[in-house]
C-alpha cells in the first residue's frame, strides 16, 4: 500500500485557527500548477510502489477548475502505477461544492469527498472566519449525496469558547441525519501567529476551557458510538468500510509521498519535507533547483512515531513488532513504561497488541510521552 498527498496552497479566506501553509492569493496559481506538474513527474524514479490512496488537501482544492484538476489528475496517472480501486479524497470546502463541479470531481475520478464543515452553527462559522454559512453546510453534503459520492466524511471542531453543549449535540445529530459515514472531529488547537491566538492574547476571546473541551469529547465518543461509527484513530470515526484508506496508511507506517509546497514524504527509511513558500517553491522547480530537505529516520525517532501513531489507533501498539524491530535498550524500555498500564482501565491488551480503553483515550499524551524513548 501506498499513497500520494498533493498539497494546494490556496484558499479563499484565512480561517481564525489555522496554520496550514496557504495563500489567500490566487496570482501564482498558474505557475504553481506547472511546478506541482514538474514535481510529479520529478519524483517518479524516487517512487514506483502500486498506488492506493491519492489525497488531495490543502489549502483547499476545491478551489482547482476542471483543467487544473485534470492536468495534475492525468500527469499522476501517465507517470504511477495507480491501482483500479484507488481510493481517490478531495478536500472540498462547502461553497464550492456546486452541481457542476460536484461533476468534474467525479470525472477527474475522486470516490471520496472530505467536507471542510466544522460547525453547522453560524455563530460559529463566523468566529472561525469560515467561507461559508451553515445553510451552505447543509445543502453542500446534500448536493454531493444527489451527486452519487456515498464515500463522504465531514470535519467539525470542538473546544471553542462559543461552543455550548447544544449546539455540540446539534453538530452531531447532523452526522446522523445526513447520514454520513465519517467523520473527523479536532479540539480547538490555539496555534502561534493564528488571528485566534491574537484574540486570546488582546483579550477579545476568552481562553479555552480544558474541561469543556473533555466533556465535548465524551459527548463525541457516545454520540460516534450510538451512530455505529468506531472511532478507529482518536480523531476519526468510521463505519464498517469507510475508514480513510489514505490516513490509515499513514498510521500504519506505510510509504507516501507528498507533492507540493510544505508537502512531506516517507521513503524507505526517509523523510522528506518541501519549502513551505509558494515563491520559492515555483522558483526552485522552474530553475531545477533544491526545494526540499530530507532526514534519515534513525531506530529511537522510527520507535517514537510507531508509539505516537498506533497508540491513537485501533490497531494499538504491537509487542513482537518492537521486540522485532528494535534494539534491546528500546525493548527494555517499553517493557518497563507499559508495565504500570498494563493491569490498569487505561490500556487492554488483544494478545499481542496494546490498545487504549476508553479511559486511556483521555490520557492518550501523557501515555504516549511516558513511552518515548528520549
Ligand atoms: S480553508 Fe482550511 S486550509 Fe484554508 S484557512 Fe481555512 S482551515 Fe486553513
Amino acid at each position: 500500500m501506498a499513497g500520494i498527498y498533493i498539497h494546494i496552497p490556496f484558499c479563499k479566506q484565512s480561517c481564525s485557527y489555522c496554520d496550514f501553509h496557504f495563500s489567500t492569493s490566487l496570482k501564482h496559481k498558474k505557475d504553481l500548477i506547472q511546478a506541482l506538474v514538474k514535481e510529479i513527474k520529478a519524483k517518479k524514479s524516487h517512487f514506483k510502489k502500486e498506488i492506493n490512496t491519492i489525497y488531495f488537501g490543502g489549502g483547499t482544492p476545491s478551489l482547482l477548475g476542471k483543467n487544473e484538476l485534470k492536468t495534475i489528475v492525468d500527469v499522476l496517472y501517465k507517470n504511477y502505477s495507480i491501482a483500479d480501486k484507488t481510493e481517490f479524497t478531495i478536500e472540498c470546502n462547502p461553497d464550492d461544492l456546486s452541481i457542476d463541479k460536484l461533476k468534474i470531481l467525479k470525472e477527474v475520478g475522486v470516490n471520496r469527498l472530505s467536507i471542510g464543515v466544522q460547525s453547522f452553527d453560524n455563530d460559529e462559522l463566523k468566529f472561525f472566519n469560515r467561507a461559508h454559512n451553515a445553510a451552505e453546510a447543509e445543502s453542500s453534503i446534500k448536493r454531493s449525496q444527489d451527486a452519487g459520492f456515498s464515500n463522504i466524511t465531514i470535519d467539525l471542531i470542538y473546544g471553542s469558547p462559543i461552543l455550548t453543549e447544544d449546539v455540540w449535540l446539534m453538530n452531531l445529530q447532523k452526522v446522523k441525519d445526513f447520514d454520513v459515514p465519517h467523520l473527523s472531529a479536532y479540539s480547538l488547537t490555539v496555534e502561534p501567529k493564528t488571528a485566534l491566538a491574537h484574540q486570546i492574547k488582546a483579550g477579545e476571546t476568552p481562553v479555552l476551557s480544558d474541561d469543556k473541551m473533555i466533556a465535548q469529547f465524551k459527548t463525541l465518543i457516545q454520540k460516534t458510538a450510538a451512530f455505529g461509527m468506531i472511532q478507529y484513530e482518536i480523531s476519526n470515526f468510521g463505519k464498517e468500510g469507510f475508514y480513510s484508506q489514505h490516513n490509515s496508511n499513514y498510521w500504519k507506517g506505510e510509504e507516501y509521498l507528498g507533492i507540493g509546497p510544505s508537502a512531506h514524504s516517507y521513503i524507505g527509511n526517509k523523510r522528506f519535507w518541501n519549502v513551505s513558500n509558494n515563491i520559492k517553491y515555483i522558483n526552485a522547480l522552474k530553475n531545477n533547483e533544491a526545494y526540499y530537505n530530507e532526514e534519515t529516520i534513525d531506530e529511537k525517532t522510527a520507535y517514537n512515531e510507531y508509539v505516537l501513531t498506533r497508540l491513537r489507533t485501533i490497531w494499538g501498539i504491537e509487542k513482537n513488532y518492537i521486540k522485532h524491530n528494535f534494539n534491546s535498550k528500546i525493548n527494555q524500555h517499553f517493557q518497563r513504561e507499559i508495565q504500570p498500564y498494563l493491569n490498569s482501565s487505561y490500556i487492554h491488551q488483544q494478545n499481542d497488541k496494546v490498545v487504549l480503553t476508553d479511559n486511556g483515550i483521555l490520557i492518550a499524551d501523557k501515555i504516549t510521552s511516558d513511552l518515548f524513548y528520549v
